[in-house]
């Protein structure tokens, strides 16, 4: 029996590293040797018990690879040792939401997130792709895995914040909160013509990344009302729209807050429990605001697109790839990803440099507090 290595979530707090049956590629399918993944902020909400996932479950939806093996029918479009990108979602093209372009939502709320989700994730050295000719994106061979690997979910993602926005040429345009998805939010909003970009966070560095990703202004909330700031700069009016790149229920009202009438709010954040509208930001109701929840573009058509602004020079990603760690390092990765020290911003995990070393049934610090 092939074995390979891979991070395996056990429940609440409790990632191990195990021996795991390298999956068989059935028709349809493939399978890829992971060369890079990242730790998505996602994946934290998994591991602090945030956002239930089935114990026993390999964690990661971020995947750059080699084609390992085949599955009847797919012959003709790939090759064994061909390098891939697959998306965080993995839509099947065919289900009644894939065909009235809701790809994401693939059989139902968030059924496209199958990696790490509802189907073992890659977090490991070898993943199964399933509805693979829907979902295998060659690389053009041009770009390195770290050039690549932020296409599957961050820019993906922050992007389609910017697009389900619909921002226009012109337009101006805050993004709260400037972690990786919010940066790319930042980008997309560039991208897409946006005129004066604010920048929203608290800590110092991503504030100057996203001056290097799009913004003409930042702002830290810590030191000044963000609200009344963006009212000063829009004469009084508030943002054409606004994206919500955390989840929390403060950064979801002051983005309302500060969407002028008629704006958007676009939103990105993951959220727990309830999340509420006050009466002052909703203009009782009133006020023809639109909000719009987005949740990443997968599929190998998205990949290509992205990928080709990469290939481009259109957008660089990879000043946000801040770390490197092999997957037998998962722990200190975790550790240090969710901590937000040392300037990271996301970390290249690189499964093909798991040693015979691993620490098996090793927990990590993230749930030992
Ligand atoms: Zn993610
Ligand atoms: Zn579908």
């Amino acid at each position: 029996m092939d074995l390979m290595k891979a991070a395996v979530f056990r429940g609440p707090g409790l990632i191990r590293l195990e021996d795991r049956k390298k999956p068989v590629a059935r028709a349809g399918q493939a399978v890829i040797r992971i060369t890079t993944t990242t730790i998505c902020g996602t994946d934290v909400h998994i591991v602090k018990g945030e956002y239930p996932v089935t114990p026993g479950l390999i964690l990661g939806h971020e995947p750059v690879g080699v084609i390992d093996s085949l599955g009847e029918g797919l012959e003709k479009e790939y090759f064994v040792g061909q390098r891939v990108v697959v998306g965080a979602i993995t839509p099947c093209g065919q289900c009644f939401y894939c065909l009235n372009s809701a790809h994401s939502q693939c059989h139902g709320p968030l059924g496209g997130w199958r990696f790490g989700n509802t189907i073992d994730g890659a977090w490991a050295e070898y993943l199964l792709v399933p509805d693979a000719r829907a979902n295998l994106a060659p690389i053009p061979d041009e770009l390195t895995d770290e050039e690549v690997v932020l296409v599957t979910d961050i820019f993906s993602t922050g992007l389609s914040g910017a697009e389900s926005g619909n921002i226009r040429v012109g337009d101006t345009v805050a993004v709260f909160a400037q972690g990786p998805i919010g940066l790319c939010a930042t980008l997309g909003a560039k991208l897409r013509g946006a005129a004066l970009i604010i920048g929203i966070d608290s800590i110092h560095a991503r504030l100057e990344m996203a001056k290097r990703f799009g913004a003409n202004v930042v702002i830290n909330y810590r030191e000044q009302d963000a609200v009344a700031a963006i009212k000063k700069l829009t004469g009084g009016r508030g943002a054409d729209v606004t994206i919500e790149a955390l989840g929390q229920q403060s950064t979801f009202e002051n983005a309302l807050r500060a969407t002028r009438p008629g704006g958007t709010l676009s939103s990105l954040g993951v959220y727990s429990g309830k999340v509420a509208a006050p009466y002052d930001a909703f203009h009782a109701g009133l006020g023809d605001q639109k909000i719009v929840t987005t949740l990443c573009p997968g599929g190998k058509e998205r990949m290509r697109r992205l990928m080709a602004m990469v290939a481009a020079r259109r957008v660089d990603l990879t000043p946000l790839v801040t770390h490197h760690f092999g997957l037998d390092d998962i722990h200190d990765a975790l550790d240090l990803f969710s901590s937000q020290q040392d300037g990271v911003m996301k970390v290249a995990l690189k499964p093909a440099s798991v040693t015979e070393a691993v620490q098996v049934g090793e927990t990590c610090a993230l749930t030992r507090e």
